[in-house]
């Protein structure tokens, strides 16, 4: 890629715009959260210099430091990735919406802080019980527990299409475990899904906050 990470966040903005009109949709529904992960804080600032506001971290120790030496940007930082309970109070310490809840005892350690946090429920697709993600089965008693708890905003739902099914079977999958969880939970409409690979798939399923990485900061470095 030739072109700069501002140039890029710009052609995908445009991309995300059309996407939604083509959808019946106004853009300003849809919140575009930058990946950021494994880059340095000096490409989040060039790229809230080209107008991004919501940048997405997936590791605590490297996102509270480039929170730190970012704190003069007015930025809005979410948690997408596995989130250890133990790290839960210092991450709300930065991050005002965490994407990743899958489990009660996450809920209980993000509502024992004093912060408002703004939480989406992050749902399994895959057929495989692992780490990312409660169950379809276990949604509605772990809505349940971000209810009980007047510090947490339950949002919605988050998820990551599997490698091995069409996004827009996944997303639409997504959509109908929201209308069960919209029973429970009239408020928590939003759907955090849609990445560099498939957001415009994720538009058309009804997404309202993209989490893209790739397609706008450029390949990652490896991991330290
Ligand atoms: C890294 C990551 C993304 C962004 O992925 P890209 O394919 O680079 O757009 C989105 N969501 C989560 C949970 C991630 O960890």
């Amino acid at each position: 890629m030739d072109s700069s990470p501002g140039q890029r966040w710009l052609e995908i903005d445009a991309r995300i715009a059309a996407a939604a009109l083509a959808n019946n949709r106004q853009p300003d529904e849809i919140t575009t959260i930058v990946v950021t992960k494994f880059h340095p804080a000096s490409l989040v600032r060039e790229l809230y210099e080209a107008g991004v506001r919501h940048v997405g971290e997936n590791r605590h120790q490297e996102a509270m430091a480039k929170q730190a030496e970012l704190s003069d940007l007015p930025l809005t930082w979410h948690f997408v990735g596995q989130l250890q309970s133990n790290k839960a109070k210092a991450v709300a310490q930065y991050c005002s919406v965490i994407h990743s809840v899958d489990r009660a005892s996450l809920v209980s350690a993000l509502a024992s802080g004093e912060k408002p946090l703004d939480v989406f429920l992050e749902v399994n697709l895959t057929d495989v019980a692992h780490r990312g993600g409660v169950e379809p089965s276990g949604l509605l008693a772990l809505a349940e527990e971000v209810l009980e708890r007047d510090i947490l905003t339950l949002r919605g739902l988050m998820a990551v299409a599997p490698l091995d099914q069409e996004p827009a079977a996944a997303f639409d999958r997504v959509l109908g475990l929201s209308q069960t969880l919209q029973s429970l939970a009239p408020g928590a409409t939003d759907l955090s899904m849609g990445m560099s690979a498939d957001f415009e798939e994720a538009i058309a399923a009804g997404a309202t906050h993209l989490r893209i990485g790739s397609a706008i900061t450029g390949k990652r470095p490896l991991a330290p």
